[in-house]
């Protein structure tokens, strides 16, 4: 291990939660070590949608586009498709742009997309190594090969045993925090005694049970499946159901499908695995398995209690999807934004601890809405089995494939287009979000309505070519003062100075953005949520006392 002993904060994980929350720590200053079992970070990709949300985030800390030009080639179409099976008939196709194109669409010329960055289709292979090296550049420890074995928490911190996993040394670790950013089945979890809830077990035809994954490399799929290219394949049949995500563009693949009741997969040898993709392809084909291994859908669990004391959960280890939508890990990196300002502001003196008790509140309720959309959508894809003549070359297969075409388009349209769920998720009822008696609109999963409502992320809006409101946001507090006739910020400046935050104040003179956020001055938090809005900075310090857990939800001091 590169740090000895003691730090501010231990985070056990280096999936994209732990590494982000390196991230956010690390850029303010707190010292922080993280712990990954694993080699490397990860080979077998999962995730392969990152969401407009994300990607802001991402920008904000300056790495958007170096995310948006890695893993598939620029030019490479994001299309998801559905077949039959992948070299016969396609069903239905929903056209997304390329990186290049979503690079340059997102921009003011771009009407209707409210966000500096649209979603983007990379595997979460070439994320993680891309937040690893700034997790790194930020100063965090970074140290895979670590495994977190104990940690025991004495109230004014805690001390932790990790071990590395060749077993040459066991170290101990004093830390103010630990954070348990170690995946589904989370030791830190599992220590505090803490419960997943919600519903598990779902089978359904498709991404109900368990599933089957198989990395490979193919490039003679492109000639095999000679259609159009696609970032994702879906086949749609009554024999075994897959889908599979374009990883670099040129061969290599995600593939997973849907096991059988009857079968085990720890008796699926590789020539299984291949006769499995073969049939989804629908022809011969020559593959090389990379790895493969199982996992389960079906799951939409949120853990009773996002931790205890100063041991606290986040991603993964606080919450389970199913993937459909792509969610489990852009909440993931959601929370660790949430967590990492809370935690350094707490860390560095500059909040009280009971801060912390709002990342329960405003995550835990966001975790049960996304796992409930994305429920939704995997219901929606697979309570629909396919009828008998659907791969006749026939009259009647012919309307049966163009019937579940219009389905599959719908559903795609539905799946791939959520800016409701991605820009939409909001903190109405935490006690750090100043109210001003204004209602947000209704949540709805594809539709997103900006609102400066506080509670809710700001409204997007462009100042400039290639210039986003959101980059003049600072990394921590931002004031803006909209319109012609703000009124002076001193009173905020003064109270922050006074609490130690570091404020940002940006003056907007013009009318747009004042109408469209409805007010003189906004209080933006480091996690680009409005935290208040008001047309008078006399109440600065209730505001910001409020806004950084000092005082409980009636205003009353704790
Ligand atoms: C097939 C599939 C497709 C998916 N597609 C998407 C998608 O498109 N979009 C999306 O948002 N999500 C998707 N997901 C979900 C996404 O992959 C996860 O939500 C995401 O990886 C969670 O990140 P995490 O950092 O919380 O956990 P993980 O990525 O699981 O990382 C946890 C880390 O903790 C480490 N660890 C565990 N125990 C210890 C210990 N005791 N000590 C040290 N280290 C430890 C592990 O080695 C691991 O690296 C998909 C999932 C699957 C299965």
């Amino acid at each position: 291990m590169a740090k000895e002993d003691t730090c501010e904060v231990l985070i056990a994980g280096g999936g994209p939660c732990g590494l982000m929350l390196a991230i956010e720590l690390g850029r303010r200053g707190v010292d922080t070590c993280l712990v990954d079992e694993k080699p490397d970070t990860a080979f077998n990709p999962q995730a392969n949608a990152t969401q407009a949300r994300t990607m802001e985030y991402y920008r904000r800390l300056g790495f958007a586009a170096e995310v948006r030009f890695a893993g598939l080639p620029s030019d490479y179409p994001t299309d998801i498709a559905y077949f039959t099976r992948f070299a016969t008939y396609e069903l239905a196709r929903f056209r997304l742009p390329s990186a290049r194109q979503a690079h340059s669409r997102a921009t003011p010329l771009a009407s209707g997309w409210s966000a500096a960055e649209l979603p983007h289709r990379i595997s979460q292979k070439y994320v993680e190594r891309i937040l690893r090296k700034h997790a790194e550049a930020a100063g965090a420890a970074i140290n895979f090969g670590w495994r977190l074995i104990d940690f025991t928490d004495s109230g004014d911190g805690v001390e932790a045993a990790v071990e590395a996993v060749d077993g040459s040394a066991c170290r101990r670790v004093r830390a103010a925090y630990l954070v348990g950013a170690d995946g589904p089945r989370s030791f830190v979890r599992n220590r505090l005694g803490l419960r997943y809830t919600g519903a598990t077990g779902i089978a359904r035809d498709f991404m109900g049970g368990r599933m089957y994954a198989i990395y490979l490399r193919c490039p003679h799929f492109y000639e095999v499946a000679s259609h159009p290219r696609a970032w994702m394949h879906v086949t749609y049949n009554r024999d075994r159901r897959a889908f599979m995500a374009a990883v670099d563009g040129s061969g290599e693949f995600a593939f997973h499908t849907q096991l059988r009741d009857h079968e085990d997969e720890s008796l699926i040898t590789n020539s299984d695995a291949h006769t499995m993709f073969e049939r989804a392809v629908g022809r011969p084909i020559r593959a090389e398995l990379l790895s493969r291994c199982s996992w389960t859908a079906g799951h939409s669990l949120v853990a009773e209690h996002f931790g205890r004391g100063r041991a606290l959960l986040a991603g993964d280890a606080a919450h389970l999807f199913t993937p459909a939508g792509g969610l489990g890990y852009n909440t993931a990196v959601e929370d660790a934004v949430n967590l990492g300002w809370k935690l350094a502001h707490v860390v560095k003196g500059n909040a009280p601890a009971t801060l912390l008790d709002s990342y329960e509140i405003e995550r835990q309720a966001l975790a049960r809405r996304n796992t409930a959309y994305a429920r939704a959508l995997a219901d929606s894809l697979a309570y629909m089995p396919a009828p008998i003549t659907l791969e006749d070359a026939t009259k009647e297969g012919e309307e049966a494939r163009r019937d579940a075409g219009r389905h599959l388009h719908a559903h795609a349209r539905k799946e791939f287009s959520i800016p409701g769920i991605t820009l939409g998720g909001r903190y109405d009822d935490s006690p750090i979000v100043v109210s001003d008696g204004t209602s947000p609109p209704p949540d709805a999963m594809n539709q997103y309505e900006a609102t400066a409502c506080p509670g809710g992320r700001p409204p997007h809006v462009w100042l400039a070519e290639d210039v986003s409101l959101f980059d003049r946001f600072g990394l921590d507090w931002t004031l803006l003062r909209l319109g012609p006739c703000a009124p002076d910020a001193t009173p905020f400046r003064t109270v922050a100075a006074a609490f130690g935050l570091k404020l940002r104040i940006v003056a907007v003179p013009g009318h747009t953005v004042r109408d469209l956020y409805e007010r003189d001055l906004v209080l933006i938090r480091p996690d680009q949520m409005v935290a208040w809005r008001g047309d008078s900075a006399d109440a600065a310090d209730v505001v910001l006392a409020k806004a950084t857990g000092r005082t409980n939800a009636l205003g009353d001091s704790d």
